[in-house]
């Protein structure tokens, strides 16, 4: 475990149990330099503790990276819930994980992640303040969409010489929270979408509401388009997908979407621009810290703006150093983080 720990740069790993209501929590604090580690709660079956545990640590990691790039006073943090097969009372259950974080008194703030929403938030909230993305805070996703886009804008001007995205055609994997705000959003902006989704009904009405183009889910990645967003699951750029893109950019929401550092490698050398995920999907982040702070709608928007912004400047670095802008913000990140 320490080694595990110790190669993630892991400060502390918390294990709580509560057999009462069937609650089984892992925190993971991976940083509190920057400040509070701040990042959301999954709820999720796992097949084993040391995979819910990897999954804690892995993803705490990452929200280090996304807060200290994000410009945040944040540290990064993650609960993993392991999801019981049968829950007598769900509401019981989160207000036992709120007693949890209530006792790391502010160390880590917990927040809505896969398998949570703003109801649990709210029972968590009975018990400690350090959470956010409660129902009065709001979902986050709106914001997450409103940055993916600033996000491919950027990538535009980057690849294609102009942010205009009139005309351009733009593949979406997944029109879930995110998914389907960014497809609103393009829409409006005069994309052409092309768009599948695990859910036939999710495809049809952003065909209704979009006019875009149902694709099916196998052949999305290959659709032939100037900009692929991945708003699905993580993952989905491995060696075999990426020698399969037809598009010009990849600019998504979701989080850890290559498989592998070497599949974004693979990327640049196909001369395909890469926005790093924990970069152009800060947004949620954004909206959940600003909010946590009491900080005004203007204040969430002005900071939403800069995820443009940075992405230029790690784009302008990766073609200056000819090496991978997911390289380059792991650099820069880590840079900010340690120092180095
Ligand atoms: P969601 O669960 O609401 O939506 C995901 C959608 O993707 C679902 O509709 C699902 O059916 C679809 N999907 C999954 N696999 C697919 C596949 N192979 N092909 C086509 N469709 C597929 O999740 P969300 O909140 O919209 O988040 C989407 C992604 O963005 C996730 O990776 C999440 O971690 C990441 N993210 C979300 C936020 C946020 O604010 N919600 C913030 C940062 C990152």
């Amino acid at each position: 475990m320490f080694v595990m720990m110790e190669s993630a740069r892991l400060e502390a790993l918390h294990l709580f149990s509560d057999p009462a209501t069937g609650l089984r929590a892992i925190v993971a604090i991976h940083d509190t330099r920057l400040g509070p580690a701040l990042g959301g709660c999954r709820y999720l079956p796992y097949a084993d503790e040391p995979s819910a545990i990897e999954d804690a640590i892995r993803l705490a990691r990452g929200m280090s990276y996304k807060a200290a790039l994000a410009g945040l006073e944040l540290g990064g943090g993650k609960a993993v819930i392991m999801r019981p097969p049968h829950v007598a009372n769900r509401a019981a259950l989160f207000e036992a994980f709120g007693r949890m974080v209530e006792s790391l008194a502010g160390r880590y703030v917990t927040a809505v992640d896969s398998g949570t929403s703003s109801v649990d938030m709210d029972c968590v909230a009975r018990h400690t303040r350090h959470v956010t993305s409660t129902s009065a805070a709001g979902d986050p996703s709106g914001h997450t969409a409103l940055g993916v886009l600033a996000g491919i804008r950027a990538s535009a001007w980057a690849r294609l010489g102009s942010d205009d995205l009139e005309g351009l055609r733009i593949a979406i994997q997944g029109l879930g929270n995110v998914g389907f705000a960014l497809a609103e959003q393009l829409s409006a902006a005069g994309a052409e979408l092309f768009v599948s989704d695990l859910d036939p009904g999710r495809v049809r009405l952003a065909e209704e509401q979009f006019g875009a183009h149902g694709v099916a889910c196998a052949a999305l990645l290959e659709t032939p388009c100037e900009i692929l967003a991945p708003c699905g699951l993580g993952g989905v750029l491995d060696e075999n997908s990426v020698r399969r893109l037809h598009c010009a950019a990849v600019a998504g929401a979701a989080n850890n979407q290559l498989a592998s550092p070497e599949a974004g490698d693979q990327l640049e050398a196909r001369g395909i621009l890469y926005a790093p995920d924990y970069v152009i999907n800060a947004g949620g982040l954004i909206h959940a810290a600003l909010m946590h702070k009491n900080a005004g709608l203007a204040a969430i928007t002005a900071h939403l703006s800069r995820i443009g912004q940075r992405l230029t400047e790690i784009y302008a670095h990766a073609q200056a150093d000819k090496r991978s802008p997911a390289r380059i913000a792991d650099a820069l990140a880590e840079r900010l983080l340690y120092r180095v």
